[in-house]
């Protein structure tokens, strides 16, 4: 019998295009004969649209992203919401839903919230990890009490910033100085992402991070290699080997990640094997200070001194077959359908050890 695979596409984040990509990549490279698949696009609006169900591999994005279908809500998804679900009759047959989605409204627990709710076995992090691994001030805040080395960072709520502007700015001069980076604490793909070397520049900054948010995370700018290492699994949880970020400008920013491919990644890293320890003992710690499950990508900084520091972990890092994760599991060992499937049967097993 084929597995029956609901895949929840596109959302309602700045990060819908990769979605899309990733969404492609994903029909593309499953094998048909095993599963059957049943996408969801949820458009910009935040509506869900149902698809015919896919047999084949599809051609384009397009088809995806205009994908015709009926309007449902989300609690559709399950026949059994009402009633106490068992799990013979839950949520139309499907065994497993992946959310393929990144940024707010998907890779922040909201989905798995539901998805809760609803008994159904999904693929990723759970509600707790997914929603603290957004909120990059709830993540480094874990991280700092799991003892993990990280930047200096400072924070603010808009109304806080809003009512003294410039005491926002002498706080981060003060506390950090330049140069910095100023983010919207909850997002991803380097969306509305700023370095600063200035006072003026850090102004723009502020103003464009809250276009994003109500919470914004200012960093200390450190000059480092940038680090990325993969981890697949639940209570036992794997590190791929290494890679490496070499960006052609200034920094790794969303141009630089999805348009002009001039981003080059090294894979592996060519790290000491001290160093890979290093990274991969804090990336499971990491795994762990989140509570994680599934898989995450961990992000690190490593200074000249070999110093290690995390930067963040992703819940639902990029996934095309030419993002980080798929690659460096393949360079692990693990090509990309059978990467799929590991998370398919992860999510299995973390439903039945819930129950
Ligand atoms: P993604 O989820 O796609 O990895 P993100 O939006 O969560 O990205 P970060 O990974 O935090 O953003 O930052 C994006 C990029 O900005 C980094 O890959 C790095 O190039 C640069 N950067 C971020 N923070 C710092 C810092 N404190 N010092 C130096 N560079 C930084
Ligand atoms: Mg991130
Ligand atoms: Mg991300
Ligand atoms: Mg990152």
């Amino acid at each position: 019998m084929k597995t029956k695979l609901c895949l929840l596409y596109g959302g309602k984040s700045a990060e819908h295009q990769v979605s899309l990509q990733t969404a492609k990549a994903v029909i593309q490279a499953l094998d048909h004969e095993k599963f059957e698949i049943d996408p969801i696009y949820i458009n910009t609006e935040g509506m869900w649209i149902k698809g015919e169900a896919i047999t084949g591999p599809i051609e384009s994005v397009k088809a995806l992203e205009f994908s015709t279908g009926e309007m449902i809500a989300p609690n559709a998804l399950s026949t059994s919401f009402v009633s106490t679900p068992s799990e013979s009759e839950a949520g139309n047959g499907y065994d497993v839903i992946f959310p393929l989605l990144h940024g707010p409204n998907g890779e922040d627990g909201t989905v798995q919230g539901m998805l809760e709710l609803l008994n159904l076995p999904y693929v990723g992090n759970g509600v707790l990890a997914s929603a603290a691994g957004m909120d990059k001030v709830i993540m480094k805040n874990l991280f700092a009490q799991a003892g993990l080395e990280q930047v200096k960072y400072v924070w603010f709520i808009r109304s806080n910033w809003e009512s003294n502007r410039e005491a926002a700015y002498e706080k981060v001069e003060k506390e950090l100085g330049y140069p910095c980076f100023v983010k919207p604490a909850n997002l991803g793909s380097s969306v509305g992402i700023s370095k600063c070397t200035n006072r003026n520049e850090l102004e723009t900054a502020f103003i464009e991070a809250f276009q994003f948010d109500r919470k914004v995370i200012i960093e200390e700018g450190i000059t480092a290699r940038e680090i990325e290492i993969g981890v697949l699994g639940n209570d036992d949880p794997e590190c791929s080997v290494a890679g490496e970020i070499v960006p052609k400008k200034d920094f790794y920013d969303y141009k630089a990640k999805y348009e002009d491919g001039e981003t080059a990644l090294i894979i592996p890293a060519e790290i000491s094997s001290d160093i890979y320890h290093q990274l991969s003992n804090t990336a499971i710690q990491a795994f762990k200070a989140l509570d994680c499950s599934g898989l995450v990508r961990a992000d690190f900084f490593v200074t000249n001194e070999g110093k290690v520091l995390i930067n963040e972990v992703n819940t639902m890092p990029g996934f095309t077959p030419f993002s980080m994760f798929p690659l460096l599991w393949k360079h692990s060992g693990v090509e990309y359908p059978a990467l799929i499937e590991r998370l398919v049967e992860l999510a299995q097993e973390r439903h039945k050890d819930k129950q």
